[in-house]
């Protein structure tokens, strides 16, 4: 597919932490693509500037038509909302609400009312499996419902692009395994483009295409085959 995600020359200070330095990466569309590195390489803070989380000091990232690098604070909240989809680590979920009310909440953010958001959660819970488990609140779910109601709520707004960080972190590699099947069926049949950060190699091997990250900057995959 073409170009979705740009980012050209992106550079991101943390304090004194040179976090990124000068990336460059295209994201075509369709494609799941696994970002990899150590602890502290900087993944994260790729994912975030891509996902227009945290604005990085230098350089430009465009998704689609839109150069979110350009956008207002209100304006990338809202690009947010209407065309990208998160998921994170485990325990991500809000403890008080139902998994339907959790999967809900994006549209909710985004305006729409709640019997109708409600429709379109209860719809990706039961793609996801997860029929029946609607009122049940995330103390009440495995760590595998867990993380499918996650994705639920990842995918709910039908985002361009889905962005995962580590999105197996705590799960038993079984469990991991099987989400990622999910994941991955889900985003192909949808077409929906997915950046997944991960530091474990059989997540990455669910991937299209792997970017590795060292000391914020993207090296060549053949400085990286040990793991
Ligand atoms: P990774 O996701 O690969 O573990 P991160 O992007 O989280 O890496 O972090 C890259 C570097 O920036 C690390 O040295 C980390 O400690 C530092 N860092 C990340 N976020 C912050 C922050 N908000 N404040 C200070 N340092 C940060
Ligand atoms: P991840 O597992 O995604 O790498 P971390 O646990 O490293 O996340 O960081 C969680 C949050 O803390 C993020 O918002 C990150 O930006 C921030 N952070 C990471 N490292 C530091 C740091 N050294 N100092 C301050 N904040 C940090």
């Amino acid at each position: 597919g073409p170009a979705l995600v740009t980012a050209r020359g992106l550079e991101k200070h943390h304090g004194q932490t040179h976090a990124l330095r000068g990336v460059d990466v295209t994201i075509r569309q369709g494609e799941i693509v696994a970002v990899m590195g150590p602890s502290g390489s900087g993944k994260s803070t790729l994912l975030h500037s891509l996902a227009g989380v945290i604005t990085p000091d230098a350089g430009e990232v465009t998704i689609g038509d839109t150069r979110i690098s350009s956008l207002s604070d209100d304006q990338r909240s809202q690009f947010r909302l209407d065309r990208l989809g998160f998921v994170f680590q485990f325990g991500q979920l809000l403890p008080e609400l139902t998994a339907e009310d959790n999967v809900a909440l994006p549209l909710m953010l985004g305006g729409t009312k709640r019997a109708r958001a409600l429709v379109q959660a209860h719809s990706w819970l039961e793609r996801l499996g997860l029929a029946g488990m609607e009122r049940r609140l995330p103390s009440e779910l495995s760590g595998g419902q867990s993380q499918r109601v996650a994705l639920a709520r990842g995918l709910v707004n039908a985002p361009t692009v889905l962005f995962a960080d580590e999105p197996t972190g705590s799960l038993d590699s079984l469990t991991a395994e099987r989400v990622m099947e999910t994941l991955t069926d889900v985003v192909r049949s949808t077409r929906t483009t997915l950046v997944i950060v991960t530091h474990d190699a059989r997540v990455a091997s669910y991937s299209d295409r792997e970017i590795f990250i060292r000391d914020g900057s993207v090296t060549r995959p053949a400085f990286e085959t040990t793991v």
